[in-house]
């Protein structure tokens, strides 16, 4: 299984803490929202805490409310999402609640962190990831072998901050709190330094509502990853270019293909699906780059989502084939969930050729369902 969807989880002060600087933790959040996390917990597989939190919290993670409880067992899930914590010294209470209470815990950790937590003999799985503490060898560990899909965050600051400037948090969930700490010394939700796409990139907005007197804003990040490395917002742009190709004009001679063009900074350029407007032939990302200025300076650090691997051969018209456009338009990074097969034009396969011309080329293959399934008439059974 892929990385886990990554929920991070927090209620903050109108001034942006987590907390005030006294002995007990400060309630940000009134009983109405209490009840909204508890739901959440409900809904996730895994709740992960940073060992800072449980040291100065002390929380339980529980799912409170019996019935949700029940509804999970129900369901064949486990009566309390597994509960996480990571630590890279290995410094941990093994009398705090968080281990004697709920359902199963497992700890990431070091190499040198799970030799001190083996004396400790914690009810709980202890996981080296190696010699440094990386968010993806957890995340992988977390889908791979737990099989959690999704995982709720609920903090400390620092766990926020590395999860999301490492582009690893699918969505934000902020509970902010009619209240003001003012106290310069308390913990951030967010702490300072530089975040993916920088001060001009803008989150998306998924919702707000209110609850009770505290309003809950929910955000998902936007931008591409860099490089090998997919990010959570990679995962939303392409799920995107899967919706596109499955707006195509149905064809019984060539693929069903949607495609999006994003900026460094998290801003769509372009996007188009194959067989759009009044071209029976034109494919998604050929129109998508048609869409834009071939001298936009933004297209040199972009990323272009393509449900299909472009093509680097076409048998429909003699212009150029999408590979070539995409490294002629001056793109250098690829996303795709499907590789080409030899339905319609032999070695049509573009990602080789990509890939000889320095573009980077990343493929989510877990996304291939959604981008074969308008293709599904095309496909040998
Ligand atoms: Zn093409």
């Amino acid at each position: 299984m892929p990385q886990p969807y990554v929920l991070l989880s927090a209620a903050v002060s109108l001034d942006g803490y987590l907390d005030d600087t006294g002995p007990e933790r400060l309630l940000l959040s009134g009983p109405d929202d209490f009840d909204r996390v508890d739901e959440v917990r409900a809904a996730s597989d895994a709740i992960l805490v940073g060992a800072g939190t449980l040291r100065t919290d002390n929380p339980r993670l529980l799912v409170n409310s019996p019935e949700r409880r029940a509804a999970r067992l129900a369901a064949g899930l486990p009566e309390y999402p597994l509960k996480v914590t990571v630590t890279a010294s290995g410094d941990l209470d093994p009398t705090a609640r968080f281990w004697h209470t709920g359902g199963e815990k497992v700890v990431y950790t070091t190499d040198e962190g799970a030799e001190r937590l083996r004396a400790l003999a914690l009810p709980a799985d202890v996981v080296s990831v190696g010699p440094d503490l990386r968010w993806r060898s957890v995340l992988d560990h977390l889908g791979n072998v737990r099989g959690v899909r999704r995982l709720m965050v609920e903090g400390g600051g620092q766990v926020h901050t590395q999860l999301l400037r490492e582009g690893l948090a699918d969505e934000l969930q902020l509970a902010v709190a009619p209240l003001f700490v003012g106290q310069p010394d308390a913990p951030r939700m967010f702490g300072t330094g530089a975040y993916p796409g920088g001060p001009t990139s803008r989150l998306r907005l998924l919702e707000t509502r209110p609850v009770g007197d505290v309003v809950l804003i929910r955000y998902a990040p936007t931008v591409p990853g860099t490089g090998g490395h997919p990010s959570a917002a990679d995962r939303h742009w392409l799920d995107l270019a899967c919706d596109l190709a499955a707006q195509c004009p149905p064809s019984r001679t060539a693929f069903s293909v949607g495609a999006v063009i994003v900026a460094a900074d998290g801003t769509e350029l372009a996007r188009a699906h194959s067989r759009e407007g009044d071209d029976p032939v034109v494919h998604a990302e050929e129109a998508a780059l048609a869409k834009l200025d071939p001298a936009d300076p933004r297209l040199a650090t972009a990323t272009v989502y393509s449900s299909l691997e472009p093509c680097a051969r076409r048998s429909s018209r003699p212009s150029s084939p999408c590979a070539r456009l995409i490294l002629d338009a001056g793109v250098r990074r690829v996303v795709t969930a499907w590789r080409e097969p030899d339905t319609f034009v032999v070695g049509a396969a573009g990602n080789a050729l990509l890939a000889a011309e320095g573009a980077e080329v990343v493929v989510l293959p877990e996304y291939e369902p959604r981008a074969t399934a308008p293709n599904s008439h095309l496909l040998a059974p």
